[in-house]
C-alpha cells in the first residue's frame, strides 16, 4: 500500500467517522433503509422506567432464578439514576453483558431483556446447559440518563461537559464520569471471565456489495492492533469467538454480517477500532484503576454493532423486530458457544472470512490513526 498523508487522512477521516455517526445525509439513499423522516418514534423503546419494571417482572416471576439489584453502593449515574444488573445462572464462569452504553442505541436494551426472560422462563438443554455452567451479569441499561436524554454520552453533572462513555479513558487522572467508575468498580469486584458490548452503529455497506450492513462484529482494541499484544493477548480468542457468532449467524439466515470498522467510503478502505477508552477496553488491559484491581484481571471482550439508533431517524419500527431479534441470536449464540468451549475449536484466521474492507490501518483515541504497515503486523 502507498504511504498516507496522515495528517491529511485524520482530518479526512475525522470527517467521515463523523459522517457515518451521524448517517442522515445518507441513510435516506439505502433501499429499503429506515425511515429517515426525523427522529426515531422512541415511545415504542423502553425507557429507564420501563426497563427497571421489566426487571421487576422477570425477576418475580422467575421462581428465584433470576436476581435484580442496583450498583447504588459503588454510586449512581450523573443524573441520579440507579444503574440495574440482573443475575442468572449458578455456573462457575461469569459472563458480562452490557447494552445501551450509548444512551441512543435502544434495540439492544431490548434484546438484552429478551434474553434474560429466555435464561428465566426456558428449561431447553442448551438454556439449562447455560444456567448450569455459567452466571450471567446483565447491565441492560448503563448509560439510563442518556437514554433518557437520547443521547449518545451523557452530561458530566458539575461541568456540564458532554462525554462518550465508551471513550471515558483514564489516562489524564481517572474516570471522568460516575457511570464508568460505578460500573468499573462493581466489574473489579466481580472479576468476570468474558463480556460482550451491545450497540447500534451507523449505516454502512458490506465490503464489495450493495447490501447494507444489518450487523457488525468488533473488538475494541483490535485483534493483532497496536495496543492489545502489549496487555493480555486475546488476539486469538476474540477472533474465534466473532468467526463462531458469524457462523451461527449464517446458519440462522442472517446475511449482511460483516466485522465493525470504520469505513473511508469513497477509497473503500476501512480501519479496525483500537481504543483504551471505556471500561471494556479497561476490562481487557486489566486496568488497575485506583487500586480496585490490583492483581490485574483482565479478560477477552467483544462488541456488536447492530444497524441505526433513536437520535438520527436511522431506525424505522419495521425493522426494529428482525433487528432485535439478529441481536438476541448472536447474544444467545455466542454465550452457549463459550460456556460449551465450542468457540475454542474454531480457527483464529477464520476470523478472515468475516466480510471486510481492506484493512488500511487501526482507528485509535491515543495516537490517531495508526497505518496497518507501522503496527507490526
Ligand atoms: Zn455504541
Amino acid at each position: 500500500m502507498k504511504k498516507m498523508n496522515i495528517a491529511g487522512k485524520v482530518s479526512m477521516l475525522t470527517a467521515l467517522f463523523v459522517l457515518l455517526f451521524s448517517s442522515l445525509s445518507f441513510a435516506a439513499t439505502v433501499p429499503g433503509g429506515p425511515s429517515t423522516e426525523g427522529k426515531t418514534n422512541i415511545n415504542s423503546m423502553l425507557s429507564y422506567e420501563e426497563v427497571v419494571k421489566t426487571l421487576t417482572d422477570i425477576e418475580q416471576t422467575s421462581k428465584g432464578k433470576v436476581e435484580v439489584f442496583t450498583l447504588d453502593r459503588f454510586g449512581k449515574s450523573e443524573q441520579g439514576r440507579s444503574i440495574y444488573v440482573a443475575k442468572v445462572g449458578t455456573g462457575e464462569k461469569k459472563v458480562w453483558i452490557q447494552a445501551q452504553i450509548h444512551g441512543n442505541e435502544k434495540l439492544v436494551t431490548e434484546a438484552a431483556l429478551q434474553l434474560l426472560k429466555t435464561y428465566a422462563s426456558n428449561n431447553s438443554k442448551d438454556v439449562q446447559t447455560v444456567l448450569e455452567e455459567s452466571t450471567l451479569y446483565f447491565i441492560p441499561m448503563y448509560n439510563p440518563d442518556g437514554a433518557e436524554m437520547n443521547t449518545r454520552g451523557t452530561k458530566i453533572a458539575e461541568t456540564e461537559q458532554y462525554l462518550d462513555l465508551n471513550r471515558d479513558w483514564v489516562s489524564e487522572g481517572g474516570f471522568a464520569a460516575k457511570e464508568s467508575k460505578v460500573v468499573y468498580s462493581y466489574w473489579a469486584e466481580l472479576k468476570p471471565d468474558f463480556a460482550i458490548d451491545l450497540h447500534h452503529q451507523g449505516l454502512k455497506q458490506v465490503y464489495g456489495t450493495n447490501e447494507a450492513t444489518s450487523f457488525s462484529l468488533g473488538v475494541s482494541l483490535a485483534p493483532n492492533g497496536p495496543t492489545l499484544p502489549n496487555y493480555k493477548n486475546y488476539n486469538d480468542v476474540t477472533r474465534q469467538m466473532l468467526a463462531y457468532v458469524y457462523d451461527e449467524m449464517s446458519g440462522y439466515g442472517y446475511t449482511h454480517i460483516d466485522r465493525y470498522q470504520i469505513v473511508d467510503r469513497q477509497n473503500q478502505i476501512g480501519y479496525d477500532i483500537d481504543i483504551k477508552g471505556g471500561v471494556v477496553s479497561a476490562m481487557m488491559m486489566g486496568l488497575n484503576y485506583n487500586g480496585l484491581n490490583p492483581d490485574n484481571h483482565s479478560h477477552p471482550a467483544v462488541f456488536f454493532e447492530t444497524k441505526g439508533n433513536s437520535s438520527e431517524g436511522s431506525l424505522g419500527q419495521k425493522s426494529n423486530g428482525y433487528l432485535t431479534k439478529q441481536n438476541y441470536l448472536a447474544l444467545k449464540s455466542l454465550v452457549y458457544g463459550y460456556v460449551t468451549g465450542e468457540v475454542e475449536e474454531v480457527d483464529p484466521n477464520h476470523w478472515n472470512d468475516i466480510p471486510a474492507y481492506p484493512l488500511a490501518g487501526y482507528w485509535t483515541d491515543y495516537n490517531g490513526i495508526v497505518p496497518v504497515e507501522s503496527s507490526g503486523f
